[in-house]
């Protein structure tokens, strides 16, 4: 049972994860204060509105994976905003041979794909065979995959594919922290085919659905509508502008104060809990005092490779492909800078101005080329349009430019990241009150982080 004192709670970080679960415990009576250091709230949420062109600076869509993320859509009121991607982003493309393929999605098309070679597909039945690894290794993703599927799917899937997710490298990601529902499958059913299968009746039971087959879902006005619609929930609660640097927790009243390095800013507080829900390499800053024990000093090394996203709006008849689905991804052993691009006017409706235009919105850098990430504009373009004429077939110039970069964009669960969440764990139960949330804990993708904060909420709320 939580104390009238508990029911002070600190957020700290603005992104759908801290946005999320204030909002929860504003609807439970809680009084909360979100803390953001920027100016806004979404944190690598945000969207860019010009004469009918909408850009993405982050994330394009979510996936409907759970219960939660309707009931978060519902409880804002923005069922009438809501856009399901297209049925034709069901449709995928990976760069093979300088062409786009697209990748097989029925078993038939998997037998007659120019994507993969007949020793792929012949190593592919292979996979049910193959006795799962050992349960304690912490094994890289690229291991995992060699071994249950072969180099070439590690190459011309999984390769891309991560780009795709974590702009990460495969050889460092962990399967086991990464990719937790794989791990698990080769685990529990011996096999990823087989518990494709015989898992998909207890996902059903459960209320999860996987990321494959899951709804994919924006708004109107993009995801910045999402982001909106909590900061309208929570008006008043929270303080923009505010880096917060540490906090110290003070027995004689039982309370967290927060601090920020501004002298001329005394502090926060007092406050029952705190929910941290900023970044790994924030905390690992932080200076902690009073009965606060421990430190999170080692969260610093996590990595967050740099990334780029460059949005290009053209006339429809500038582009030669037919970009008739989700977009395409590039195998690291393909010569090209680019990491993907996505084909977002044709996976949501609104993203440019009229059925005569349409926008790509291509990724540079991650771990792969993290130099292309840093590269000024006037560098950058070329190289991305040289990509895309390659790929696509340009005929014109772009008529609309939104580059964003991130340079710490995804926190990357490589071999090792135990030791992380471990650390996070201790943190936590040393110091009753703290709680610690967002994309470097319960997975990076919008989903799970939503997720993640519901489950926060029930577990304080009780
Ligand atoms: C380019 C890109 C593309 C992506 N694409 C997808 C996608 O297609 N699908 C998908 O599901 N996910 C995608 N992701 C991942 C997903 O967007 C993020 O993992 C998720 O939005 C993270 O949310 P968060 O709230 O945990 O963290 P953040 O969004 O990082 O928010 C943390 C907030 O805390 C604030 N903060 C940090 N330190 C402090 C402090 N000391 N004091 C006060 N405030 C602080 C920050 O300013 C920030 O606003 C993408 C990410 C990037 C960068």
């Amino acid at each position: 049972m939580n104390t009238e004192a508990d029911r002070r709670i600190a957020v700290v970080g603005g992104g759908i994860s801290g946005l999320t679960v204030a909002w929860l415990l504003q609807r439970k009576n809680y009084h909360v204060t979100v803390f953001e250091l920027r100016d806004g709230a979404g944190g690598s949420i945000g969207t860019d509105l010009d004469n009918g062109w909408l850009a993405e600076k982050g994330p394009n869509s979510l996936l409907l994976t759970s219960r939660y993320i309707s009931e978060l859509i519902d409880g804002l009121g923005l069922n009438d905003r809501l856009l399901h991607a297209r049925p034709e982003a069901k449709k995928r493309f990976i760069v093979r041979g300088g062409r786009p393929l697209q990748l097989p999605l029925s078993a038939l098309s998997f037998l007659t794909t120019p994507l993969f070679g007949s020793g792929a597909k012949l190593r592919l039945l292979r996979e049910p065979f193959i006795g799962p690894g050992d349960a304690e290794t912490d094994e890289s993703l690229a291991g995992f995959v060699r071994r249950r599927l072969g180099r070439e799917f590690l190459d011309y899937a999984i390769n891309p594919f991560v780009s795709g997710v974590y702009a990460g490298d495969p050889e460092k990601l962990s399967a086991r922290h990464a990719f937790p529902k794989l791990h698990n499958l080769e685990q529990k059913y011996g096999s990823l085919i087989r518990g494709q299968f015989l898992g998909a009746r207890e996902r059903k039971k459960s209320g999860e659905v996987a990321k494959d087959r899951a709804a994919m879902l924006s708004f109107r006005g993009g995801l910045a509508d999402l982001i909106g619609a909590l900061e309208n929930g929570l008006a008043g609660n929270i303080t923009y502008a505010t880096p917060l640097s540490g906090a110290r927790y003070e027995r004689e009243s039982n309370s967290y104060y927060l601090t920020t390095d501004d002298s001329s800013k005394t502090g926060f507080g007092p406050f029952g809990q705190v929910i941290y829900a900023g970044s790994a390499h924030d905390i690992a800053a932080w200076s902690f005092s009073g009965g606060i024990t421990g430190s999170l000093k080692e969260l610093a090394d996590i990595h967050y490779p740099p990334v780029t996203s460059v949005t290009l709006g053209f006339r429809r008849s500038d582009v030669r492909h037919p970009l008739d689905g989700f977009g395409m991804l590039v195998p690291e052993i393909e010569p090209y800078r680019i990491l993907g691009t996505l084909f977002t006017s044709s996976i949501f409706d609104g993203r440019a101005p009229s059925p005569d235009h349409v926008t790509l919105t291509t990724y540079v850098g991650g771990t792969r080329k993290p130099e292309y990430a840093s590269l000024s504009d006037d560098d950058l373009l070329p190289q991305v349009t040289g990509d895309l004429d390659a790929l696509l077939g340009l005929d014109g110039e772009p008529l609309f430019i939104r580059i964003t970069r991130w340079p710490r964009a995804i926190p990357q669960y490589n071999v090792g990241y135990g030791r992380y969440k471990e650390a996070m764990s201790r943190f936590e139960s040393d110091n009753a009150g703290i709680h610690i949330l967002g994309n470097f804990r319960n997975g990076i993708s919008v989903s799970d982080c939503i997720k993640a904060a519901f489950e926060l909420a029930e577990a304080i709320h009780g």
